[in-house]
């Protein structure tokens, strides 16, 4: 029978990939088994789930193990499981490309990386490179693999060099076995066919992985009596011990979270923490605890100290796996944590859970609703007790993740407005809370002002500021696009109401009367010209430097909304802006005495489209047509 073969290449970032990794992680090759180790653990998790709904699934195959086995004559070693395996299909889509992290934001962030020198492993780490951590150590890798309830395996080898091949094969029982064929061993390396190597390993970095890690060593045990060759008086005259070959297990499979908290150590934590997670940085900070009562449960919670680059997707996994009494239950359980939180990874161990919950009756079950309200409870704590230097780090991180929750969990929005941390005109490139802008208000400010943006210097410089900045008054600086639905829930933070400085009146100067009088006809004319663009001109009351901005009235949507929607494809209604002009500014001087000399005179008509356009550029915007701006300002320059 024909079987079928392929060649196939590995996706240019995945080659990209192999060679950071080897060399990269020249100094910790040791990893690789963690990896491995970590993946077989999940696969038995995934199978063990299934077999919670799916009756006879395991067969006579119970007895969930991984198993190491060296051989330092062919320098090979092999990582075994009787987990979910996989099929032809799920090899091609698992280990020949990044399915994990959407292709976008791996080549996003591989582009960033090339800009940087240096190439650590907590760099890579965010890439959760896991399998492909076998060719730091291996020059040829095979995997053979028969998913649970096929009858056909499949076997995936490649040189990491570029191509792999993968082929129909012949496995008698479910699972994965991994083989590496080892480099050659170099000054320093450490033996991976080596026993007592392979034990430290495991035992450092993979002692708490919940089924037995085992594998086969020899031992010498006393050779029975009666098969021991005596001499007439009685005495052994041949060997008195035999050698035998026993599966050993290398792991206390001792579940962190039902330990005492102060029985595990950092070091424990950590390791753990990059086993659920995949992520080999260190968690900045960590929740353990145990509730005992009506709603029991145990908890260990980690908030990781680098936000992984698939943040932002919304199919990317939430990070809290489920456990009832030690025994998996899901991983990416959503119901325990909000969207908000969905960085913090972790397990929560319940031991009144329903076994056989799925994931639909999960949102409705109250053990688990109350859980989530209590987990949910404590990270607020956690982070507002946090040493302002660490919370700098996780808001600089997560802050915009976090941010979601102003908008969508109106039950905790006062202490997530708490919580929130901004730059601000006078911050000098420091977060602030709202809290302390507020303590740094002059009594006769009422409002809190901000503006939204994507650039924080074009805001920082922003024309709309000049006013406020002239009266000292502090704005925040909002570049994050959640930003805009925050300004839109959060209306008001400790009895002062939120004001954006782009819309509406600001209420700083009184505009004089005699002036507006003066130019009243002058702004109707401008008004006219720009009409397809501008909904009216008005003296302004934000400028003291700059002669043209664009601004809303309180109710509009704000230019960075408009440009948000826009760039996500939606359909954002045209809102036309307001044209404000400095009265005081010279220019409109001159402007208008053009407009009284002839209000007909095609220089008036070109410098009204200047004024616009200067009002565009000072936003960060695109004028409408560039060259016709660079040509007028250029022939204005000639005449200076
Ligand atoms: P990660 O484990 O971080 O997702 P890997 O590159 O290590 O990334 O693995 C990619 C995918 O390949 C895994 O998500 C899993 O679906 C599959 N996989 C890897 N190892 C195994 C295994 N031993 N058994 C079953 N599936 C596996």
């Amino acid at each position: 029978m024909a079987v079928k073969t392929e060649t196939h290449e590995f996706k240019t970032e995945i080659k990209q990939l192999l060679n950071l990794i080897i060399n990269s992680l020249y100094s910790n090759k040791e990893i690789f088994l963690r990896e491995l180790i970590s993946n077989a653990s999940d696969a038995i998790d995934k199978l063990r789930f299934r077999a919670q709904t799916e009756e006879g699934i395991l067969g006579n195959d119970t007895e969930f193990k991984i198993k190491i086995q060296h051989d330092a004559i062919k320098n090979t070693l092999t990582v075994e499981d009787n987990g979910i395996g996989m099929t032809y299909d799920e090899v091609l889509e698992n280990i020949g490309t990044i399915a994990k992290s959407g292709t976008n934001d791996f080549l996003q962030a591989m582009a960033q990386l090339n800009k940087d020198a240096t190439l650590t492993p907590e760099l890579i780490g965010q890439f959760g490179v896991g399998f492909y951590s076998s060719f730091i150590v291996a020059d040829k890798v095979t995997l053979l693999t028969k998913a649970s309830g096929e009858a056909q395996a499949v076997c995936w080898e490649s040189h990491g060099d570029g191509e792999y091949t993968i082929k129909e094969a012949e496995k008698d029982t479910r699972g994965t076995v991994i083989t590496l064929y080892l480099k050659k061993k170099e000054e320093g390396d450490k033996d991976f066919t080596d026993e007592r190597t392979l034990r430290n390993i495991v035992s450092q970095h993979s002692d708490f992985v919940a089924y037995p890690i085992v594998m086969d060593v020899e031992k010498e045990e006393p050779l029975p009596e009666t098969e021991q060759i005596k001499d007439k008086d009685g005495k052994p005259i041949g060997e008195t011990t035999r050698k035998v070959i026993t599966e050993e297990t290398l792991n206390s499979m001792q579940a962190i979270w039902s330990k005492n908290k102060k029985d595990v150590s950092d070091k424990a934590h950590e390791e753990f923490y990059q086993h659920i997670s995949h992520d080999w940085n260190p968690p900045l900070e960590k929740l353990h605890m145990k509730l005992e009562g009506t709603t029991e449960y145990t908890a260990l919670l980690y908030i990781p100290s680098k936000a992984p680059f698939d943040l932002f997707n919304p199919e990317s996994k939430h990070g809290v796996h489920l456990y009832c009494k030690r025994v998996f239950i899901m991983d990416d359980c959503k119901e325990l944590m909000p969207e908000y939180f969905r960085f913090v990874k972790g397990v929560v161990d319940a031991p009144d859970l329903n076994l056989n919950i799925s994931r639909e009756i999960l949102q409705q079950d109250r053990l688990v609703r109350n859980i989530r309200r209590n987990l949910v409870k404590k990270l607020f704590e956690l982070l507002k007790n946090m040493e302002a230097e660490k919370y700098e780090k996780f808001w600089e991180e997560f802050g915009a993740v976090f941010k979601i929750g102003v908008h969508t969990d109106f039950e905790n929005k006062k202490k997530i407005a708490e919580l929130l941390r901004y730059k601000t005109t006078k911050s000098d490139g420091k977060w602030k809370s709202l809290q302390a802008y507020i303590e740094g208000m002059p009594p006769e400010q009422k409002e809190i002002y901000y503006i939204t943006g994507d650039n924080m210097s074009a805001l920082l410089n922003s024309p709309l500021l000049e006013q406020l900045k002239s009266k000292d008054l502090e704005v925040l600086l909002m570049t994050d696009p959640i930003d805009e639905w925050v300004t839109q829930a959060l209306t008001e933070y400790d009895g002062k109401q939120l004001k954006s400085a782009e819309k509406g009146d600001l209420d700083l100067d009184k505009i004089d009367e005699d002036t507006k009088g003066k130019y009243e006809t002058l702004f109707k004319h401008i008004r006219a010209h720009l009409e397809d663009t501008i909904k009216e001109v008005r003296p302004s009351t934000r400028l003291t430097d700059s002669v043209a901005c664009l601004s809303g009235d309180s109710y509009d949507m704000s230019g960075y909304m408009e440009k948000i929607l826009k760039a996500s494809g939606q359909e954002a209604p045209q809102t036309k802006r307001v044209l404000e002009l400095n009265m005081a500014h010279p220019v409109m001087e001159k402007i208008h005495a053009m407009f009284e000399a002839d209000k007909d005179d095609a220089k008036l008509s070109e410098y009204i489209h200047l004024l616009l356009d200067l009002a565009v550029i000072a936003e960060g915007g695109k004028v409408d047509a560039p060259s016709k701006f660079s040509k007028v300002v250029g022939e204005l320059m000639a005449k200076a």
